[in-house]
């Protein structure tokens, strides 16, 4: 391609190329020859002039710009394993199966094989919910931010329901309770200060108007100090004695007590129903491990209310994840095989030593990799849950630190532009900058051979 005022060839003698002959075998008639026309436009834009041969090699440029997947695997080395904006959790293989079986045929979804009628495809997983949590009813939806909304509207709406000043929490941005009140049709009854709140301050809130009381975990922060809010087991006696439900946003929501397998605590939803709680809602792809879903499990007559709002149809779990998810339950089951068997905790529970031997093996060629460009270190560093449990409870990790050499005029650039150059890579990796360095963290490396064989692109 040069600069000049020579014409351009025309369009049908660019789809006549062989080259061009075989991209409309692959991406179709239409898309090629529009990508042909854009490459022309292209180059008529910039006063180049091209022969047949590098018009195509421009269309194939474009289609090959266009038709990349935008749904793209990462190495998710940011050191936080639930990490929303890299898609939580990873699934298990048999949750994959079964997403694939519902994905690819028909599914006995909303259908009763022993009487042949229809039935309720919140059954597929029901069961295994009742089971794991104590509950006599369950329910699911898109996620938590749906089961809080269809929790509240069905319960509450024209009413006002009471929540802790201290639990007025935002989730990542768009997840407010006071707006998701509002769009529940609830009214906020804010009751306490940020730090405290006593029984009596729900007591006095709680008249005529009143719809529910309401528990939100203040998963993604914590208020610590001269802070308390009253007991799930305070609130739902002082609910039952109203003749009020009391709901408990639990968010993250472990189904398994985490101590055991070595971890931080997190509340789990047979607690908050054993001290009373009548609805508890969480996610299905936070610390539960599986796919995007919103759970309700509690008191029978609630949950039927809940199935009976029309906003329940719009709010529905697909069948896809239905199936997903009811993989992932069945493995627990099983507690003892969960942490080799269910990915998240999996990596959750990865010892330090395990990490820090793992980059024993992948420092050297990383170093190798980078040259002389940044300094290269296996430091200790604290991974995280992520997904809003507890931020102050962190794991142990290990991670190679990239630092810019010695002497760099610029540092914060310097680790961004490196940072990008990573992203760059064909299966990028997203780590963290910190204090001028880029970490990546190792915890959550499983491909190690995948890797390590893309090293040598890092331009
Ligand atoms: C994460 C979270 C939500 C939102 O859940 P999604 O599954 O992301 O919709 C709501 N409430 C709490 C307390 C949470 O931690």
């Amino acid at each position: 391609m040069s600069a000049g005022g020579s014409p351009l060839p025309a369009v049908h003698l660019v789809l006549d190329d062989p080259g061009v002959k075989a991209l409309e075998a692959s991406y179709g008639r239409a898309e090629t020859v529009q990508a042909v026309r854009e490459a022309l436009e292209a180059l008529r834009a910039q006063g180049l002039r091209a022969d047949v041969g590098e018009t195509a090699q421009l269309a194939q440029r474009h289609l090959e710009q266009r038709h990349r997947p935008k749904v793209r695997r990462v190495f998710n080395l940011t050191g936080t394993v639930l990490h929303t904006n890299l898609g939580r959790a990873p699934l298990p293989a048999e949750a994959v199966a079964a997403a694939t079986l519902a994905m690819t045929g028909p599914v006995a979804l909303e259908f009763d094989l022993e009487n042949g009628r229809r039935g309720d495809r919140d059954d597929l997983v029901a069961d295994w919910l009742c089971r794991l949590t104590g509950a006599e009813a369950a329910t699911v939806v898109n996620n938590n931010a749906a089961a809080v909304l269809l929790m509240l509207n069905s319960l509450a709406a024209r009413r006002e329901v009471v929540v802790s000043r201290g639990e007025l929490v935002e989730i990542g941005g768009a997840f407010r309770i006071p707006e998701v009140m509002n769009r529940a049709q609830c009214r906020l009854r804010e009751v306490g200060t940020t730090n405290r709140t006593h029984r009596r301050d729900y007591e006095e809130a709680i008249g005529p108007k009143t719809g529910a009381l309401m528990k939100v975990h203040t998963s993604n922060y914590a208020i610590v100090g001269f802070a308390g809010v009253p007991t799930e087991g305070e609130l739902a006696k002082l609910a039952h004695e109203r003749d009020l439900p009391f709901l408990v946003d639990l968010g993250a929501g472990s189904l398994v007590a985490l101590e055991r397998y070595g971890l931080p605590h997190e509340p789990t939803p047979r607690e908050s129903l054993e001290a009373g709680a009548d609805l508890v809602s969480f996610s299905g792809d936070k610390l539960l491990g599986g796919p995007q879903a919103g759970i309700v499990v509690g008191r029978r007559v609630l949950i039927d209310r809940l199935k009976k709002n029309p906003l329940k149809r719009a709010l529905r779990l697909d069948k896809v994840r239905l199936a997903a998810l009811e993989a992932v339950l069945r493995l627990y089951a099983d507690p003892d095989r969960l942490a080799e068997r269910l990915p998240s905790l999996r990596l959750l529970t990865r010892s330090a030593a395990d990490i820090e031997a793992q980059g024993r093996r992948v420092r050297p060629p990383i170093l190798a990799a980078v040259g002389g460009r940044a300094r290269v270190a296996l430091e200790p560093c604290k991974s995280q849950i992520g997904s809003g449990a507890l931020p102050t409870d962190l794991l142990e990790s290990w991670a190679v630190v990239l630092r810019p050499p010695e002497g760099e005029k610029r540092p914060g650039r310097w680790t961004e532009a490196f940072a990008a150059a990573w992203r760059g890579l064909a299966v990028p990796v997203v780590g963290r900058i910190a204090d001028d360095a880029l970490w990546l963290d190792l915890r959550c490396l499983d491909d190690e051979a995948a890797f390590l064989a893309q090293l040598g692109d890092l331009g």
